[in-house]
């Protein structure tokens, strides 16, 4: 059985970022460090990290952790968060390391800006996205929740239906940055066959490193027999690839460790493709490979 591991599979740059960020500052610091929510989704390198001195904790934790701890130092992930959370974090005196992605950090400027144009007129910040994943709560969190969030046509004719905004007035269309480029380009299609042109602004928002992993990973699947796509259950980007790979080839499997391969999946003249999300390290990646190898 042959084994290939994608080479563009593993951490994207947001990601590789905040990791640095964590490992360098218990390096020099030691002790312990607090992270607003998963620094990455993915469950093994948490446990790494965690080893390390890095404790994910939630905004419910900060008054408690405030009052009892010493060591107040919290790390911002990649995601970015909303204002309302930066002004919580410095009234309760925790020194900040904000690892919030660049990229995301202009997504954020662009909807403020979008929002400022569309408002008056009575238009509508529309994002694609996923309800709830942290960084479209940061997104959100830049205009006070005045924007729309949709991850399907069908979503955007029910708000459409009960006025929510409409097709005579400003739309300023964004993606979350981990969203499937398909996807987008349905929801984009939809509002430009419904809009005037001059009224629709389509923001060209999903991380270019997500869109061309998207464009090679179909390449990937189609010339394996066999795919093992490697992703943490949480990882939203991880649940987009691991479809995509599954359309493109019917005997792909999602694994989070190497102990959940099943070696029922393997004939002895496979060549095996083992790829995963921006959230899935390479060691990991380098693990089910071994894994497989000895089978
Ligand atoms: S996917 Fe792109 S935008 Fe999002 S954190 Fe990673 S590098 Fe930044």
């Amino acid at each position: 059985m042959r084994v290939e591991i994608d080479k563009q599979s593993g951490f994207c740059g947001g990601v590789i970022r905040a990791i640095g960020t964590a490992e360098r500052f218990l390096d020099e610091h030691g002790g312990s460090l607090y992270s607003l929510g998963a620094i990455v989704h993915n469950e093994e390198e948490l446990a790494r990290l965690n080893s390390l001195g890095l404790e994910t904790i939630s905004i419910a934790d900060l008054p408690e952790l405030a009052s009892a701890s010493e060591q107040k130092t919290l790390l911002i992930r990649a995601h970015g968060e909303p204002p309302a959370v930066y002004q919580q974090v410095s009234s309760l005196g925790f020194d900040l390391i904000d690892c919030t992605c660049p990229v995301v950090l202009g997504l954020q400027k662009q909807i403020r800006e979008a929002y400022a144009r569309t408002k008056p007129a009575g238009g509508k910040v529309i994002i694609y996205g996923k309800e709830g994943h942290p960084e479209v709560l940061g997104l959100v969190g830049q205009v006070d929740g005045d924007v729309i969030v949709v991850q399907t046509t069908a979503q955007l004719e029910a708000l459409k239906a009960v006025d929510e905004f409409a097709f005579d007035r400003p739309v300023e269309l964004f993606s979350q940055t981990t969203m499937s480029p398909v996807g987008y380009e349905a929801i984009a299609e939809y509002l430009a066959s419904k809009m005037p042109e001059s009224l629709l602004l389509i923001h060209r928002t999903i991380c270019s490193q997500v869109a061309s992993r998207h464009k090679q990973l179909v390449e990937f699947a189609r010339s394996h027999d066999v795919i093992v796509f490697v992703a943490g259950s949480s990882s939203s980007n991880g649940k987009v690839l691991y479809d995509l790979c599954k359309k493109e080839n019917a005997r792909t499997y999602h694994i989070g460790s190497p102990s959940e391969i099943d070696p029922a999946w393997f004939l002895t003249s496979d060549f095996v493709g083992i790829c995963g999300a921006t959230s899935t390290p390479k060691w990991l990646l380098d693990q089910v490979a071994s894994a497989i190898s000895r089978l």
